[in-house]
């Protein structure tokens, strides 16, 4: 498995290899906007040569993604946020291709009191679209729904959501999953022991299918299995534990797959030092390979 975080694009995309390879991260989620923003400044030719000369300089770092914007919600009741949403996600797909840049995550939606069933075909109508506009310009970057923890109204926190949506958008097959541990556990799945790991799995691939996971977001949880509260951990720290982290990076079918952390950067000690939590985090994860699972 491929290991590694969000990174800061603060200054430029291309600055994302450095600090990658600060944190010994092997692959990286990044923004190519700001995330709080609607507006994106045009890509530059110049941009994208930076990207790539920073990009040869790494070969260690590979499998980039990116994750959207979180102000972009798909299954909005509202024509005009809905509309101004496609366009966004669009935008975020085709930022992504200019970069070469395979994967792309994004939040499904919230149906903000609409109703589960006409938020999820808002969201698959707006797929539908998005898929079309973009066959051309990014054929090759897969559009991931990412599991979600259940707060509020969020669409996308159980198997058979994800399932529907993507049915409903065509079952294309540039539409995938991203498996966020804390969001998914938070939602109720277990991935704690062994056992319970191989049921969630096993229920993913009956509901979802397998071969639609594409990568994963690393983050214990805060709370307790269920509670549907989206709060990262560093990990070991939280209630998913280390022996769940290690039933994911000791499973052959994700050899080839990424997983990024979203844990926070920055812890600080009583006496006021901070430490830089990536490394750690990281380190932790790869001391789990082998020691336990199979
Ligand atoms: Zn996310
Ligand atoms: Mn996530
Ligand atoms: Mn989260």
């Amino acid at each position: 498995m491929k290991l590694g975080a969000h990174i800061s694009a603060a200054g430029g995309l291309f600055k994302t290899y450095a600090r990658a390879k600060e944190a010994a991260c092997e692959t990286m989620m990044v923004f190519t906007k700001s995330n709080r923003q609607w507006k994106a400044k045009p890509i530059a030719d110049e941009d994208v040569e930076k990207y790539k000369t920073a990009q040869a300089a790494h070969e260690e770092i590979t499998s980039v993604a990116v994750h959207a914007s979180y102000l972009i919600n798909m299954a909005s009741p509202k024509d005009d946020l809905w509309e101004k949403s496609v366009q966004a996600l669009k935008v975020e797909v085709e930022r992504a291709a200019v970069y070469g840049i395979p994967l792309l995550v994004f939040h499904p939606g919230s149906h903000v009191k609409s109703g589960e069933e006409a938020g999820m075909d808002r969201i698959a109508t707006g797929l539908r679209r998005l898929l079309k506009e973009t066959a051309v310009t990014a054929p090759d970057t897969l559009i991931c729904l990412e599991t979600m923890a259940g707060q509020g109204t969020n669409l996308g926190s159980t198997f058979e959501q994800l399932a529907y949506m993507i049915d409903q958008a065509g079952a294309d097959e540039r539409l995938g999953v991203c498996f966020d541990t804390c969001h998914v556990f938070a939602s109720g799945y277990d991935i704690r022991s062994a056992d319970a790991y191989e049921d969630t799995m096993a229920q993913f691939d009956g509901i979802i299918g397998l071969d639609r996971l594409k990568f994963f977001h690393f983050n214990d949880s805060k709370f307790e299995l269920g509670k549907r509260k989206d709060r990262h951990a560093h990990i070991g720290e939280g209630f998913i534990g280390l022996e769940g982290f290690a039933n994911f990076v000791n499973d052959s079918r994700w050899e080839n797959h990424a997983a990024h952390m979203e844990t926070p950067k920055i812890k600080e000690l009583e006496d006021g030092t901070t430490i830089e939590m990536d490394i750690v985090n990281l380190a932790t994860l790869r001391g789990l390979i082998d020691v336990e699972g199979g």
